[in-house]
């Protein structure tokens, strides 16, 4: 049974300007899918499954949609997304007020010095819990 549905931005968010995958994306994804959660990227710029087979993130991302860039709730229909995210990760600070989240600035250099998205952690397993047994966040934090 999935937990919770959790929507993570592409650009910005997941990969910085140069396209390179943000530090921790493969862990915090790997981590979530592993505690019951059901992954969802999406895009304003459509449906971006490329960027999860470039990355090794398929395996552990349940679907791919395009992500409206305004009034959110209403065009989800529309976009052809069929539930509404329970939580979403995004540089874009509205669709986070929206849906509830967690923002994350877009990445800056020293790349290797970026830990925005292991907050995604905490803050998920704030609302919904993580399963206690695996030890997740001891692992990332
Ligand atoms: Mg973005």
């Amino acid at each position: 049974m999935t937990r919770a549905r959790i929507f993570f931005d592409v650009d910005d968010t997941l990969l910085t300007w140069d396209h390179r995958l943000r530090p921790h994306a493969r862990e915090v994804i790997g981590a979530l899918a592993a505690g019951g959660f059901a992954v969802y990227l999406w895009s304003g710029a459509g449906v971006r499954w490329e960027v999860a087979w470039a990355h090794d993130l398929a395996r552990h991302i349940t679907g791919c949609f395009e992500k409206p860039l305004s009034r959110h709730r209403e065009r989800l229909a529309g976009l052809g997304v069929p539930f509404v995210p329970d939580h979403v990760v995004d540089d874009d600070e509205d669709i986070v007020r929206v849906f509830g989240g967690t923002h994350v600035p877009a990445p800056l250099e020293p790349l290797h010095e970026d830990r925005h998205l292991l907050r995604v952690l905490a803050d998920v397993a704030a609302r919904f819990g993580l399963p206690a047994h695996d030890g997740i966040l001891h692992e990332t934090t």
